[in-house]
């Protein structure tokens, strides 16, 4: 009884502020929560930097749910914005829904049927291949988990750090190391169950419903919320050996790294290949304690000052069994021989699969415990188009950064033919391209004014602004601008596409308005709603 007499209050309240005109018992059954102290955790995101506190949080119970909402704004004269949120690990609000609700996508939020009977692996005999459903707002570690535990299985395609929603990656690409060969997790989806901003439930595939399939991939949240994903799965490997080597000289490192990625013969190619720059020695001697390197120890100084100081290290794995144990000495070493990275620069270490997908969760325990997770993020991702990469060098690695970078820095290039082009992700026109991801902490009280928020978003734009005077020709990853004409260049020859899939699929603009893509002035409804 006091349920539901809190629900009425919910609903009055939501009423006159959206004005909806449904009947309100269409939302009773809901879990709409309005309470500041619940409505606040949702306010921020990783980025650390924007601030929007929803009006209501729904916590679905099922996908029935969502479609009630999204319905709901739809039918009412004046809709009101709705963002899924999936871990909140955006960088700049997109995930939000000022002025109107955000739904939880989280499992740890959603309540009955979906937190229970989650379904196992299955074998398709068409495509030869498993398969898993899950919940679009899991957390990969937790697909992980499910599918090695039932069958020693695991889906291809990754992200590095796996606490990130199913959702939420699927919205915008899902990369790592193994995107060269397997594509990125967008290549590695079957079939989606969405709710579009008609508040539809529909299933869709290549087969069935294409145009949406395509459209919400890389999507942005822009075109429906993914309630269900199909995962391709293969036979989890026992063990990786993760190899990294040192580079001078950056016409070597690339070169060597789109050689690697242009091998495809399983048994002579790594599993997954990226790289980083390192500005100053910091960051080798932070990850030197958890590899070794038996053969060659190395001195870290007599690696020092070449190329005024920036070195870049390359990083592969792979992947092997108890069965081929015998050979992956003899493997690794065949690939590595065709390197030209500094001799006496092999670092390598050897741990089970779980634990080298799981490595940067590791280094999160670590910055938590220092107070150093929960600051903000002012990260910058970017394709650089693989003939402009030596610019980039030049331009941004050896020129604006400076010796100083606040974090990592990942460059690693991946084959453009393993990306559909009919999703709605932009990437580079050309046949390789690189991920550049400046991924950079800022500490204002350090002392050291190279690391703060100011300093670090500054030399952000700084980099965008020299790629683009220097034609560069670059696409942000997980984008972010502010006006819709940053917008439409951002995905230059598929503005138009993109516009008619947000007119078929929101033709009220009600998805994804934390994106900030389609600007106040463009939607129909802003109007009535700001006013
Ligand atoms: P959110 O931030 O909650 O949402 C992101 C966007 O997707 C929003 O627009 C949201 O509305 C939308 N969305 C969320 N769920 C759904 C859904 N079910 N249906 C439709 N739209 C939805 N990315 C990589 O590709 N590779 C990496 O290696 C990588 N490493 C990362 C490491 C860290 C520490 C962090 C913080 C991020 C990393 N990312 C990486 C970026 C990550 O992919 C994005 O942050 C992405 O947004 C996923 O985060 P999330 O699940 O928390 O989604």
């Amino acid at each position: 009884m006091a349920h539901l007499l809190f629900l009425s209050f919910l609903i009055c309240r939501l009423i006159p502020i959206v004005g909806l005109t449904l009947h309100s018992s269409d939302l009773l059954p809901l879990q709409l929560h309005f309470h500041p102290s619940t409505t606040s955790s949702v306010s921020t995101d990783f980025g650390g930097t924007t601030h929007s506190t929803p009006l209501a949080i729904l916590h679905p119970t099922s996908p029935h749910d969502i479609a009630i909402l999204i319905r709901t704004s739809y039918l009412s004269p004046h809709p009101f914005p709705i963002s899924a949120r999936g871990h909140g690990h955006s960088i700049n609000g997109q995930a939000s829904a000022p002025q109107g609700v955000v739904i939880d996508m989280s499992r740890d939020s959603v309540i009955s049927d979906l937190t229970h009977d989650r379904p196992l692996p299955f074998y398709s005999s068409s495509r030869h291949e498993y398969y898993v459903d899950v919940w679009a707002g899991e957390l990969w570690i937790n697909v992980l988990s499910w599918t090695l535990a039932n069958g020693g299985l695991a889906p291809k395609s990754w992200t590095d750090y796996l606490y990130l929603s199913v959702g939420g990656t699927l919205s915008n690409a899902g990369i790592s190391g193994q995107a060269f060969h397997h594509g990125p997790q967008i290549s590695n989806v079957h079939e989606l169950d969405v709710v579009t901003g008609k508040g539809e439930l529909v299933t869709c595939s290549e087969d069935q419903n294409s145009e949406l399939f395509h459209a919400v991939l890389g999507g942005l949240g822009q075109f429906g919320i993914i309630t269900r994903a199909r995962i391709a799965l293969e036979s989890a490997p026992q063990r990786v050996r993760w190899i990294r080597v040192l580079y001078s000289n950056f016409t070597a490192f690339t070169r060597d790294q789109e050689q690697l990625i242009s091998l495809h013969s399983d048994s002579k190619r790594f599993d997954y290949v990226e790289g980083f720059v390192i500005v100053n020695e910091g960051l080798i001697n932070n990850w030197r304690s958890s590899f070794f390197s038996p053969s060659n120890p190395v001195k870290m100084s007599s690696l020092g000052g070449a190329n005024g100081g920036v070195l870049y290290c390359l990083e592969m794995t792979k992947n092997y069994n108890e069965y081929n144990a015998h050979s992956v000495d003899q493997d690794v070493e065949d690939l590595l021989k065709e390197l030209d990275f500094i001799p006496a620069s092999v670092f390598t270490t050897d741990l089970t699969y779980l634990e080298f997908l799981d490595r940067v969760h590791k280094a999160e325990l670590k910055l938590r415990a220092k107070g150093l997770w929960e600051v903000p993020h002012p990260w910058l991702n970017l394709f650089v188009p693989a003939s402009r990469i030596a610019d980039f060098d030049r331009g941004v690695f050896r020129g604006i950064l400076g010796n100083k970078t606040s974090g990592p820095i990942l460059i690693y290039p991946m084959n453009k033919h393993k990306w559909d082009d009919r999703t709605s992700v932009v990437t580079p026109e050309e046949g390789v391209f690189y991920l550049v991801a400046f991924l950079r902490s800022a500490l204002d009280n350090s002392g050291e004014p190279s690391k703060t928020l100011e300093h670090l978003s500054r030399e952000n734009q700084e980099i965008l602004e020299f790629c683009r005077k220097e034609g560069l020709k670059t696409r942000q990853y997980l984008p972010h601008h502010k006006t819709q004409s940053e917008w439409q260049h951002h995905f230059g020859r598929n503005w138009d596409r993109f516009q008619h899939r947000k007119a078929e699929f929101d033709p009220k603009f009600i998805l994804g308005t934390g994106q900030g893509i389609f600007q106040p002035s463009s939607i129909p409804y802003s109007s009535l709603f700001f006013s």
